[in-house]
């Protein structure tokens, strides 16, 4: 078995309005393991979404630690836990988020943890591997659906992750568009690990454990 990357352990994120409370993540025990693609399924609402917000280092836990290598990340003060993020983690989101005056080669750049010219050169190599070299000087109104998503999937990307976290990549895309993207997500697995959000099993076909959550908890 490889070694483990990542892990959560009883992890749990509780929101509390008044006197209702909700564990949007209800201790979670997880373990990834290096070069494991990990698919997470289930309904809306069931803390998906947050489970990759703690495990990412974007949010921080009410319970359990979050150990990333031999870091228990959520003991590092904001500044080292974001160095690492940038550094080592790529985050897809559900929406395809860019600044709609950059092109998309500057969005790429946004994520880029230390700029210059070598930043330039991976954007260029990731969105020529995206086959999206030729839209590069495009700004997002001009893109397809499919276009920004992979514009997204190259800013997660450009700075080669060690974790690359997918939050239903695939939600705003058509099928042939939400394969492709898929694809290329499921490659970054080898670098480290690759962890996706998804409500379509036929895009979660490729992964090698596949858990589905409830009610903020996770099954096997
Ligand atoms: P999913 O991604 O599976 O749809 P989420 O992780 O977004 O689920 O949400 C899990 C639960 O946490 C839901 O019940 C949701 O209403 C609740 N929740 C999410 N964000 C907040 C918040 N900022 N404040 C209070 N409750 C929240
Ligand atoms: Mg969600």
């Amino acid at each position: 078995m490889p070694e483990v990357i990542l892990q959560g352990q009883q992890l749990s994120l509780l929101y509390q309005e008044g006197t209702e409370k909700t564990f949007a993540v209800d201790h979670v025990d997880i373990k990834i393991h290096k070069g494991e693609f990990v698919g997470v399924m289930g309904p809306s609402g069931s803390g998906k979404s947050s489970l990759l917000y703690l495990l990412s280092g974007l949010k921080r836990p009410t319970e359990g630690t979050v150990i990333y290598q031999d870091t228990d990340m959520h003991m590092l003060p904001e500044p080292k836990l974001m160095g690492l993020r940038l550094r080592d983690f790529g985050f897809v989101f559900q929406q395809p988020y860019l600044m709609t005056y950059l092109s998309a080669l500057e969005n790429v750049l946004l994520a880029a943890p230390c700029g210059g010219a070598q930043s330039v050169m991976q954007a260029h190599e990731v969105m020529q591997q995206l086959g999206l070299h030729h839209l590069e000087s495009r700004r997002p109104y001009k893109l397809s659906g499919g276009e920004k998503q992979r514009v997204c999937v190259a800013r997660a990307t450009a700075h080669q992750p060690d974790i690359l976290f997918a939050d239903e990549p695939t939600a705003s895309l058509d099928r042939t568009n939400g394969e492709a993207v898929m694809k290329l997500i499921a490659g970054y697995r080898s670098r480290g690990a690759v962890l996706v959000v998804s409500h379509d099993p036929a895009m979660l076909r490729e992964c090698d454990t596949m858990y589905h959550m409830h009610d903020g908890h996770l099954e096997l």
